[in-house]
């Protein structure tokens, strides 16, 4: 049985040793201005390396999902000329997938059953494990009815390097010990999803926002577990109305109005400290992308994990 999951969870699927990239947005709302600037910073990273970059509805959590939101997010890509390559992913069709990996990681003694709360985990120390991992529970069913599946760390990552940020280190009371996998609520966490998928899919440099800097020490944790290199990452900075205050669809960021790509285009390439000329900016929304995939430079990106709007007259910071 450890053979055959071993290797299935070899296979990639896409990697031909260039580079693969992707946006992987959760259909908890609409696009905003925020997830714009994430997907074209990938895309542009991709596209300048002439690579892959594939798109991946992460739909595991249907109680936080927007009805509508995923077929938006793909028009919204698609006005911004945003095209993806190869078919969109949907997580909600990798169950299988996923139950496999957690089979695979129990195996390896990795994962315990946990009935503890949010507030005793939370009250750990750093390294220490909940008592339920102590107790050693044997994982007899991964549906078990109020008890999430949790990874124990090995070893535990501090820091690690990001393309833009360099290094980043960890306040070490910032880590747990231990991290879910799979929910009381029997839903998947996104830690293990994402990191099945990018394995899966070949991604050699996962682009996201700086939201989820923290998420990149449990998604190291996880390739080291499934005997992978991880790939490198890339944090962005991302979009805040004032300081620490992120533009999100849980703060009800506006959603994009996909009637004016090209205006919304030029000001999220300001974000990456890449501005068009004012002949460029009357131009086809295709001639700007283009323009800006040759112009695109990591340097110019300031290397902060947040950046405050700065469109004129945007109603978000309202
Ligand atoms: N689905 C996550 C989100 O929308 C992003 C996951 C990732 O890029 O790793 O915030």
């Amino acid at each position: 049985m450890a053979t055959a999951l071993k290797s299935l969870h070899l296979k990639n699927v896409t990697s031909n040793g260039g580079y693969v990239g992707r946006f992987a947005p959760s259909p908890s709302g609409q696009m905003h201005f925020g997830s714009l600037v994430t997907a074209l910073g990938s895309f542009l990273q991709a596209k300048s390396q002439n690579g892959q970059w594939l798109l991946r509805i992460e739909d595991i959590d249907p109680p936080r999902e927007v009805a509508g939101a995923s077929e938006s997010i793909l028009r919204c890509l698609e006005a911004h000329h945003l095209f993806w390559d190869h078919d969109v992913v949907y997580q909600s069709d990798r169950s299988d997938l996923y139950n496999e990996k957690i089979q695979y990681l129990t195996e390896q003694g990795f994962t315990y059953h946990c009935q503890c709360s949010r507030a005793h985990l939370v009250s750990l120390k750093f390294g220490q494990a909940c008592v339920c991992a102590d107790l050693k529970l044997n994982i007899k069913s991964l549906n078990n009815e109020n008890s999430a599946i949790r990874f124990r760390h090995h070893n535990i990552h501090q820091g690690f390097y990001d393309e833009l940020l360099g290094q980043v280190n960890f306040p070490k009371f910032d880590i747990p010990a231990q991290f879910a996998i799979k929910r009381k609520d029997n839903l998947f966490a996104y830690q293990l999803a994402v990191v099945v998928d990018d394995i899966q899919q070949g991604i050699t440099q996962v682009a996201r926002g700086a939201d989820l800097l923290g998420a990149t020490l449990f998604q190291l944790a996880l390739y080291q577990a499934f005997d992978r290199p991880a790939p490198t990452f890339l944090h962005f900075p991302v979009v805040v109305t004032e300081p620490g205050k992120k533009l999100s669809k849980q703060n009800h960021a506006r959603e994009i109005n996909t009637k004016d790509a090209r205006a919304n285009l030029i000001n999220a390439l300001g974000f990456f400290g890449i501005l068009p000329t004012k002949e460029l900016q009357r131009g086809s929304v295709q001639n700007i992308l283009n323009w800006a995939i040759c112009e695109w430079d990591l340097r110019k990106i300031p290397a902060k994990t947040e950046c405050i709007d700065n469109r004129i007259g945007h109603a978000d910071s309202i």
